[in-house]
């Protein structure tokens, strides 16, 4: 029995996880499970699962999580130290689902203890790469890439000489404006932008599909996981969201990753490691799909990606602030007091505000990480209340 731990259960990658799970009870113990305010469901996944402990990230919510978990047997605890608490019990397997960089801290506890870390939280990547990929060296545990195309291009490299890349391509379906000009995009609500045409995901990571600033993010990730400079990733527009990614090598040939645009492969790939099982994913009929397409990003529709390229080249604790000041900005755009467009203006000033401060001069530890992502936060305010 292997033992279990999903951190951002109540998501939808981590409702889709448990769901795996489910289907082969004598091959997983679960351990801990946490959630955030949606803790009806917690209690009902920590149930059906028979978890040790179930965490909700908010201690308001703990006497309602109490209740619904009385009689059971099942531990319960609240706030964000108790889920990084949880993450520390041992674990042979654990999920990191949360959304945003509070997915930091328990994934690095949870690279602490050894095992293997399925890595979906691209956040934690962005603003502690290499905190995160030297803790795992430290503590000889695995990070697995959940998000699908860092997913797809470790499955291209299976076996390959990284040494031997020459570009790695990223994929990017255009999320919800992809055929919108800019004029209407201005004017995009957050409804609007929070419905994706082929994937299924939280409401946070839909819009920053529309924004593009998914793709920021995972070109920043791509670099920080694989190592691969900034220069040799590309993004690339392929609306039927099939390639997930594909990697060029110094031959001229290219490793393409092909798969339904479901979560349910990459998160499977990651659980079944190293091993491949069988996975409840649609089998493509590609005489039914016709034809794949592709087209070039258009970075001044969407300076997320202009972005991401100058955060890669400064390292330090930019990827810190970048992802705070996005997560400042979607916040804003959600609550309705900025526009669409004005999340990217947002996370430009407070890169260009803070790039003369002393962030990232020194070592990279989870307090210099949690500072800059504070001090983005104190700036982004600021910032989007002037706008
Ligand atoms: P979601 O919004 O559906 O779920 C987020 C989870 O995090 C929930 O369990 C929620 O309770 C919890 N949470 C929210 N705020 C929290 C906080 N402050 N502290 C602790 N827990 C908190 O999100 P999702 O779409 O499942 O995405 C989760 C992560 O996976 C994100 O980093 C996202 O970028 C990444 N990802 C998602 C997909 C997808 O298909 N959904 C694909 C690739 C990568
Ligand atoms: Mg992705």
């Amino acid at each position: 029995m292997r033992r279990i731990s999903v951190f951002g259960a109540t998501g939808s990658i981590g409702v889709n996880t448990l769901d795996l799970i489910a289907r082969r009870p004598d091959a997983f113990d679960v351990v801990a499970l946490s959630g955030g305010r949606n803790v009806a469901l917690l209690a009902e996944l920590a149930i059906r699962h028979r978890a040790e402990i179930a965490v909700t990230a908010f201690e308001e919510c703990l006497p309602n999580l109490r209740d619904a978990l009385s009689g059971t047997g099942i531990e319960t605890a609240a706030g964000s130290d108790a889920v990084t608490e949880a993450a520390g019990r041992p674990a042979d397997w654990t999920m990191s689902a949360i959304v945003g960089a509070a997915g930091l801290p328990p994934g690095l506890k949870a690279l602490e203890q050894g095992g293997t870390l399925a890595l979906a939280n691209k956040e934690s990547l962005v603003c502690a790469g290499p905190l995160m990929l030297e803790t795992a060296r430290r503590h000889g545990s695995t990070i697995l890439p959940v998000d699908s195309e860092h997913s797809a291009v470790f499955q291209a490299l299976l076996g390959e000489d990284i040494a031997k890349v020459e570009r790695v391509i990223i994929t990017a379906s255009g999320g919800a404006f992809r055929d919108w000009s800019i004029e209407r995009m201005a004017r995009a609500t957050p409804e609007e932008a929070a419905s994706h045409p082929n994937w299924d995901m939280g409401q946070r990571i839909t819009i920053d599909s529309a924004s593009m600033f998914n793709k920021a993010l995972e070109l920043i990730e791509t670099h920080e996981y694989f190592g691969i400079t900034p220069d040799r990733i590309e993004a690339l527009f392929h609306p039927e969201s099939m390639i997930h990614a594909m990697v060029g090598f110094c031959d001229g040939g290219l490793m393409a990753h092909i798969g339904p645009a479901d979560m349910r492969h990459a998160i499977g790939f990651a659980l079944n490691h190293p091993h491949r099982e069988p996975l409840p994913v649609e089998r493509l009929d590609f005489a039914k799909l016709g034809q794949f397409t592709f087209r070039a990003p258009d970075e001044v529709k969407y300076p997320a990606l202009r972005l991401a390229r100058e955060v890669m080249q400064a390292g330090g604790h930019n990827g810190a602030v970048f992802n705070a000041a996005k997560e400042a900005a979607l916040d804003a755009f959600i609550d309705r007091r900025i526009g669409f467009p004005q999340m990217a203006e947002a996370v430009e000033k407070v890169l260009v505000k803070l790039s003369s401060s002393h962030l990232g001069k020194g070592a990279m530890t989870l307090d210099t990480v949690l500072d800059a992502d504070a001090r983005a936060r104190v700036a982004a305010a600021e910032i989007i209340a002037a706008l």
